[in-house]
C-alpha cells in the first residue's frame, strides 16, 4: 500500500502512465502480456526494462520488438523486490539487481465471471461476458457493464456501459409492458 501511495508500484499504465514519463520503469511478466504492456508504456520512457517473473523463453517475434522499441530484457528471472523510500530494486535470481523509479507487474487477471456462468451467458475468450451495443447478454433481461465486458478496464468505460445499459433496460421494460412510443 505504502508503494502504491508513493507510486513505487503502479497496476495500470492507460490510468498513470503519463505519470511515470521519463522514469526508469520495471515491467514484471514476460509473456504476452509484459511484452505488451512494455511496449505500451514505451511512450512515456526510453528506459523501460522487462523483468520476467520466472523462467521464460520470450518468442522470437516479441524479442524482436523489444528490441527495435529499445526496451532491455533482464538477463535472468525475479527473485526479490525491496522497496526503499525513493526506488524500487529488483534482485534476480543470478543475483544482479535493479533499481527502477517504479514498476508494473503485468501478470494479467481473471474475470469474477461465476454468476454469468450460472445464468448460461454467453463470454468471450477472454472470459468476459458478450453484449450487443445496448449492454444486453445473450439471457433476456440481463445487462452487463464494466470491466467484465471488455477488457479496456476504466472507470469512464464502465460508466459509459452503466447509462447505455440502464436506458435500454428501461426501454425494453417499457416495450415488455406494451408501451409503443
Ligand atoms: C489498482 C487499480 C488501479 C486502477 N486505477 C484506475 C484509474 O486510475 N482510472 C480508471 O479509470 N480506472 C482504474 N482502474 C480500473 C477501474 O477500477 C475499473 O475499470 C472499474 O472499477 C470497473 O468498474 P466495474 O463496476 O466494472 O467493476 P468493479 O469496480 O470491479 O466492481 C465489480 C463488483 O462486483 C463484485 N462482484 C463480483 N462478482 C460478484 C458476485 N458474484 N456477486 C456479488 N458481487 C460480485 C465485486 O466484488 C466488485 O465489488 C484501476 C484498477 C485497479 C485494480
Amino acid at each position: 500500500r505504502d508503494a502504491l501511495d508513493r507510486g513505487l508500484l503502479r497496476y495500470c499504465p492507460i490510468c498513470d502512465g503519463y505519470e511515470a514519463t521519463g522514469q526508469a520503469i520495471g515491467v514484471i511478466g514476460a509473456d504476452t502480456h509484459g511484452v505488451a504492456e512494455a511496449l505500451f508504456l514505451r511512450t512515456f520512457s526510453d528506459r523501460i526494462t522487462l523483468v520476467a517473473h520466472e523462467d521464460f523463453e520470450l518468442e522470437a517475434c516479441d524479442r524482436g520488438a523489444l528490441e527495435e522499441a529499445g526496451i532491455a530484457v533482464a538477463p535472468s528471472a525475479l527473485d526479490q523486490i525491496e522497496f526503499s523510500e525513493e526506488h524500487v530494486t529488483l534482485r534476480l535470481a543470478d543475483e544482479t539487481e535493479l533499481q527502477f523509479d517504479t514498476i508494473y507487474p503485468a501478470l494479467g487477471s481473471d474475470s469474477s465471471n461465476a454468476l454469468a456462468q450460472q445464468l448460461g451467458a454467453e463470454l468471450s475468450d477472454d472470459r468476459c461476458i458478450v453484449v450487443d451495443t445496448k449492454q444486453r447478454t445473450s439471457i433476456s433481461g440481463v445487462y452487463a457493464a464494466g470491466d467484465i465486458v471488455m477488457s479496456l478496464d476504466q472507470i469512464s468505460v464502465a460508466m459509459g456501459h452503466a447509462a447505455i445499459a440502464a436506458t435500454t433496460l428501461h426501454n425494453d421494460l417499457r416495450k415488455r409492458d406494451g408501451h409503443t412510443r
